[in-house]
């Protein structure tokens, strides 16, 4: 009878341990933005003004990314008649960073080309510069810059911590090429006034090229590509719809604490949403579908719009569409993914195009 009682304990042991008893972490949104410009490269002002806005400004996390480097060592700016010494992110970072409050990460836009079209990547918490590495095609080169940056990456807690940048940008990237690039994230929406974030006549937007390159991966049995929005600022002065301006587009991400690592862990889950506006107080997206909560303003409609991918189909649709602040979507099995936005009818305010709403974007989650 001895060894029951014992095997009794012992599962009973082992099922709590499974499920309930372990400790789970309580999580919080953190609002960052991962992609911006300072002095250091061609943005307008000195790295410590950009670390200050968005401090200001209620995030918790930045990335400095400027062009094909990361901001240590000696680099001078010439402004009017004086040359003056820039501040390393070393010599700077203290001034803003603290625990639970804010974080900068060491960062970098690596800016390539191929075919006369521009191809931009941003890594995150990199420990050395990536040089770009050209590429015969433009992709091959995403491919191969993908590659260098995991390369740079790999010893860290954060080896795919990568996106591929505002991908209509000089119509640079397709979306065969957004899908074959290997990257887990790119830029959904850029808030930089030259991106094309919505396409034209002849160009596919972001949306459609994202749904595009994930019928790709789902039929090649690779992970989804993910949307991040940022604002890619490179004016601090000036503001208004034309200007590479900061505010316009950010990530919400929900993790367990402000590190990096936990940031990417989330990330990498899909527990994020991008956003240029729209609030939401909580999201679920698994096997059984999509559930949005969307932190309500007086007087602002919303619309979520489930947008998604049937089997034997040939396009993206929308599949649901629910007005109001919680949005509910079950999946009947017919998906191969499921995504949701959210379209608020308050108008963005210095906006990225004259009349935007406010809007977020939600991960996809594949059946
Ligand atoms: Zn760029
Ligand atoms: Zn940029």
């Amino acid at each position: 009878m001895k060894f029951r009682y014992t095997l009794i304990i012992s599962i009973f042991l082992l099922v709590g341990t499974l499920s309930g008893f372990r400790k789970q972490e309580p999580k919080h949104f953190y609002k960052g933005n991962l992609h911006t410009h300072s002095y250091w490269s061609d943005g307008n002002t000195y790295p410590e003004e950009v670390a200050r806005w968005y401090s200001d400004h209620g995030y918790q996390f930045l990335a400095i990314t400027d062009h094909n480097l990361l901001q240590e060592g000696k680099k001078t700016k010439v402004i009017g008649k004086d040359t003056i010494r820039l501040r390393e992110l070393a010599g700077y970072r203290n001034e803003f960073e603290k625990p639970g409050k804010f974080l900068l990460l060491a960062s970098e836009e690596i800016s390539d080309s191929s075919e006369k079209k521009p191809v931009h990547l941003n890594g995150f918490n990199l420990q050395t510069v990536v040089k770009p590495t050209g590429g015969a095609t433009v992709a091959e080169c995403v491919a191969s810059n993908v590659k260098a940056i995991r390369e740079a990456l790999k010893t860290g807690e954060n080896p795919e911590w990568i996106t591929i940048n505002h991908p209509n940008f000089g119509w640079g990237l397709t979306a065969d090429a957004l899908a074959r690039c290997g990257a887990r994230f790119f830029e959904v929406f850029n808030g930089h006034p030259s991106v094309r974030n919505y396409g034209d006549s002849t160009h596919i937007n972001t949306e459609n090229m994202w749904d595009q390159a994930n019928k790709w991966r789902i039929d090649k049995g690779e992970k989804l590509i993910l949307g991040i929005a940022t604002d890619d600022a490179h004016q601090y002065d000036q503001y208004g719809v034309g200007k590479a301006n900061p505010g316009r587009g950010w990530t919400m991400v929900r993790a367990t604490e402000l590190t990096p690592a936990a940031l990417y862990q989330a990330m990498m889950e899909g527990s994020f949403y991008a956003s240029t506006g729209v609030e939401l107080t909580s999201f679920q997206s698994n096997k059984k579908g999509l559930v949005i909560r969307i932190k309500k303003e007086k007087d602002v409609q919303y619309t979520t719009e489930f947008i998604g991918w049937l089997a034997g189909k040939d396009r993206p649709e929308i599949l649901k569409t629910v007005i109001g602040p919680k949005a509910v979507y079950r999946a009947t099995g017919k998906e191969l993914f499921v995504r949701a936005r959210v379209i608020s009818d308050k108008t963005k305010e210095n906006p990225f195009a004259a009349g935007d709403g406010e809007m977020a974007w939600l991960q996809p989650v594949s059946f």
